[in-house]
Formats: structure tokens, C-alpha cells, sequence
């Protein structure tokens, strides 16, 4: 397979799509922009006949590697099937052409569904209040960490400096705490995946702002300690926030509120089945326990004695910490979960909860018996389990990102690689409950094959992939020189 040429070579001068884009009328129009800022020449754009922007595209997004096409296992990341319903129900045009900025007798519906959906994540992770605001799960991190600040400044504790965090955290949490003006102390995780108690003990004094804990943890185990955790930390004076990405294993089973923590956030494009990807449109709501209710970010949906719906903004919340993007977080994906919620219902929740982790099981166990080896062999899986491929590199030379690369060979999209940091050669493998137990046995089938290659030829798994548009890239100049830009021929 080749890959696809630029849609630059396509184009040929003065060729054009039926559906022109107007052409600016008033040329004067862009009088008040200062002359540095504006272009000189026309901008380099490729000029192409409509069916060829449509073969194009198509073509194009066939050589990707999607959910829609294949198992896409890759853990932390919940890569389940994004309904095609809720795709239509976002999709409504009452919803689609809602102008964000309407006024609220227009925009009832929508507010109604909003408020609704505020409730029901109160209910199935047992906070108090919820803010649809933030936009990521990072930026939910950020919201909850920036309400944990406000919080001990208010309560004049400025001695605050440091958050705790697992070292088998996921990035974005050290680097929120780091964004919102703490020290970050790493805390050791022990041989079996739990965090070490004793040092967390250790770690804790009056210098300890909070905890961000992802429960299950990254290393796809549930914490058995946490109320001695959640303890710990609140008898120092710490709050504790909770990593929601990792919610798909725990729905409708256990509840942060009730393990204690004080703020969550959760990731609506992972557990409630928006598509993701690519940086991609996400949602990051936040939930707060009662000692953080009045530092929400804004704004959130009320309602009225009278059953209408309103914006509650910083005018009755003004020790929120505020917006968080120009509008009222992202309506798209606010909807396609809030639709994704109602269809499945209580029970249906307790049903993504109880067969994302069976297949995890079934897979990890799966996987075992053909010769993979688990990190926690003496764990249970939660919703994702990790391998580690060390043994395999130090006898045959054949590494985790060998393993990955061969996998896109067999048509399987390759699980999260090297993650979390403290797994030598790890897999972080999570299926979700969207999979047949056929696309997970393919799986074993692919992984068995591969094993057997790994000892009988391994040079042939240090070229792979040999079937992609691409074959193995050089990443470190990838990430380190990315250019993406396209320049003319010739051009500077
Ligand atoms: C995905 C993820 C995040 C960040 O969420 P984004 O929406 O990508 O910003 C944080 N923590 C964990 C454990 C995650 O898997």
C-alpha cells in the first residue's frame, strides 16, 4: 500500500469545486488590521474539481487505522464504539444551529438535557455538584486543582506548596499541578500496583495542598487501599482529586465520592463513548464535594422554582474560579453523552462496568496461557491490564514497540505502549465492553503469532509494519522536527 499523494499535486490553476466559497465583497473589509499582519500574496491553497476533494478525503481517511475499522485496545484511552444514535441525536438541528450565546428561552431543550446530564454524573460518581465547563480531561484537572488552591487560600493555609502523585500517574496530572503553581512529589508504587502506604505516610505534612489518584490506577489495578489513602491525605488537611479517566471499570460499582475524594473529573469522550482522537473534541466535567461547591468553574445549568433553566455565572457564584473557554463547555460532545446516559440507563451503566472488566480478564488470562507475560500476574484485571515484554528483550532482542509495530500487520491496532513509565516494555491493553469475545480471541491469535516470531526470527519484527502506507518511522525525528506544513516547490 502507498500512501496517498498530497492533495496539493492535485492541483492544477483554475480549477474549481462546484461550491465555491464567496469571495469577500468589500475591499476594504480588512482596513483596521495593521499592514504586518496582513498577507501579501493569496494564500497557497490547492486548486482541485470537487470529486477529487471528495476521492481525496476518502481515500485518505481509508489508510487510517480507526475504531470503525478495527480493535483499537489502547489502554487509558477507551476506545469503545461511539454509537451511531447519539452521532444523529447531536447531529438535531435545534441542537447544531443553537447558537452558544441564545438566549435562555431558546435554548430550554437543550439546558433541560445539560441539567439532566449534570445529575445524572452527580449520581454515578456520588458528588455533590458537577460543571460541564471544561473542555479536556486535562482541563478538568486543571479546573479541579484550581479549586483546590482557591480553597486553601480561603481558608488562609498558604503553606500549601506541594500535590502528591503516584509515579504510575498519567502526564497530564504533574503537569496540571505544575500549571496551577505547585511542586509535584512523586509517591512510590509497590510491587503489586498498589501505592506504597508507608510512603505516602512519609510524604504527607503541612506542606501537602492534595492527591491526584487515578483509581483503578494506570497500572490496571484497582487501589485496595484507598480509604486509608483518602484518610491519610484529608488528616493532613490535603484534599483529594480523582483521575476520572479510568471510570469505564468502576460505573455503577463504586463511587468516588463515597472512596472520599473531593473533586473528580471525567472524561466523557472515553467512558461515555464520544468519539476521540487525534485531539479530537473532548469533555472534562468536574465534581465537586461540598467543600469545593462554591469554586466551580461557570457557567452551570440552574433551575428555577418555575422549572425553567438559566446559566448560573459568577454573579451567584463569585467565588467560582471562572470560565474556562468563551462559551459553556462543549455542546457536540456534552450531547452525545448526555444520549449515551439515558440509552443505557442505571442498569445499563452496571452492564459497561461489569463486561469491560471481564473482557479485560478474559483477555489478559487469554493472553497469558499463549506465553505473554502480566505485570501483576497476581492481580485481577480492572477494565485494562498491562504485559511487559521484558523477558523478550533481553533473550531475543524484541522489544514492546517491536510487538506494537508487527501488531498493525495483522490488522490490529497496537494497545498503549510504554505507559505508565515505572513497566519495563509495557502493554497497556484495554478491549471495553464494545468487543465480541471473537475480535478479542483474533487478538490472542495475532499476539500467539507474533511470540512464536519473536524467537524463531526477530529481525523480521524489528522492520514491521511491511503492510502500512508507512513502515517503521525514525520517532524521535518525528516528534522532534514534526512539519506538517506544506510548502511549494522551490519555496522557502
Ligand atoms: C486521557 C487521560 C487524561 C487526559 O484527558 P484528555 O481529555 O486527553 O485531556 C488524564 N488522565 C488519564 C488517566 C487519561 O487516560
Amino acid at each position: 500500500m502507498s500512501t496517498n499523494p498530497l492533495i496539493f499535486e492535485h492541483s492544477r490553476p483554475g480549477r474549481r469545486a462546484a461550491a465555491q466559497i464567496p469571495r469577500a465583497v468589500d475591499d476594504n473589509a480588512l482596513a483596521d488590521l495593521p499592514a504586518h499582519l496582513r498577507r501579501e500574496g493569496k494564500p497557497a491553497l490547492p486548486e482541485v474539481s470537487e470529486p477529487e476533494v471528495v476521492r481525496h478525503y476518502t481515500n485518505t481517511s481509508a489508510q487510517n487505522f480507526a475504531i470503525d475499522k478495527q480493535f483499537y485496545p489502547l489502554g487509558s484511552c477507551t476506545m469503545k464504539y461511539n454509537p451511531r444514535g447519539a452521532n444523529k441525536a447531536a447531529m438535531m438541528p435545534g441542537f447544531l444551529a443553537r447558537h452558544p450565546l441564545a438566549p435562555e428561552r431558546h435554548s430550554q431543550g437543550y439546558m433541560e438535557c445539560m441539567h439532566e446530564l449534570q445529575d445524572f454524573l452527580k449520581e454515578v460518581t456520588g458528588m455533590e455538584d458537577v460543571s460541564l465547563a471544561p473542555m479536556a480531561g486535562a482541563q478538568g484537572e486543571f479546573s479541579g486543582v484550581a479549586m483546590i488552591r482557591k480553597y486553601h487560600e480561603a481558608n488562609g493555609d498558604d503553606e500549601r506548596s506541594e500535590i502528591l502523585i503516584p509515579e504510575a500517574a498519567h502526564g497530564t496530572n504533574p503537569a496540571t499541578a505544575v500549571m496551577c503553581g505547585y511542586k509535584v512529589r512523586e509517591v512510590p508504587v509497590g510491587k503489586d500496583g498498589d501505592v506504597d502506604l508507608d510512603a505516602l505516610k512519609e510524604a504527607v505534612g503541612p506542606q501537602t495542598a492534595g492527591l491526584m489518584m487515578t483509581n483503578p490506577s494506570t497500572c490496571g489495578v484497582f487501589e485496595r487501599k484507598i480509604e486509608e489513602i483518602a484518610k491519610t491525605v484529608h488528616d493532613a488537611g490535603g484534599l483529594l482529586y480523582y483521575d476520572g479517566a479510568n471510570l469505564n471499570a468502576i460505573l455503577g460499582k463504586v463511587r468516588p465520592g463515597d472512596m472520599g475524594f473531593d473533586v473528580i473529573h471525567m472524561n466523557l469522550h472515553k467512558t461515555f463513548a464520544t468519539p476521540h482522537g487525534g485531539g479530537g473534541p473532548g469533555a472534562g466535567p468536574v465534581g465537586v464535594s461540598k467543600r469545593l461547591q462554591r469554586y466551580m468553574p461557570t457557567p452551570v445549568v440552574g433551575q428555577r422554582d418555575n422549572g425553567s433553566f438559566y446559566w448560573k455565572d459568577t454573579d451567584e457564584l463569585p467565588d467560582s474560579i471562572g470560565h474556562l473557554s468563551a462559551f459553556m463547555g462543549n455542546a457536540g460532545v456534552l450531547l452525545r453523552a448526555y444520549f449515551y446516559a439515558m440509552v443505557l440507563g442505571r442498569e445499563g451503566m452496571i452492564r459497561v462496568g461489569e463486561y469491560s472488566t471481564l473482557a479485560a480478564n478474559y483477555l489478559s488470562k487469554r493472553l497469558q496461557d499463549v506465553g505473554c507475560d502480566a505485570a501483576y500476574p497476581s492481580r485481577r484485571a480492572s477494565h485494562e491490564f498491562l504485559l511487559t515484554f521484558a523477558r523478550q528483550a533481553k533473550h531475543n532482542g524484541v522489544t514492546a514497540v517491536d510487538v506494537a509495530k508487527r501488531l498493525l500487520d495483522y490488522n490490529q491496532h497496537a494497545p498503549t505502549v510504554y505507559f505508565p513509565l515505572l513497566v519495563p516494555e509495557c502493554f497497556l491493553i484495554e478491549p471495553t465492553e464494545t468487543e465480541t469475545k471473537e475480535a478479542l480471541d483474533r487478538f490472542v491469535d495475532a499476539m500467539e503469532n507474533i511470540l512464536k516470531e519473536a524467537k524463531d526470527d526477530p529481525d523480521l519484527l524489528h522492520g514491521a509494519p511491511y503492510t502500512q502506507p508507512l513502515t517503521r518511522l525514525d520517532e524521535v525525528q518525528a516528534a522532534k522536527e514534526l512539519d506538517l506544513a506544506y510548502k511549494e516547490e522551490g519555496a522557502a
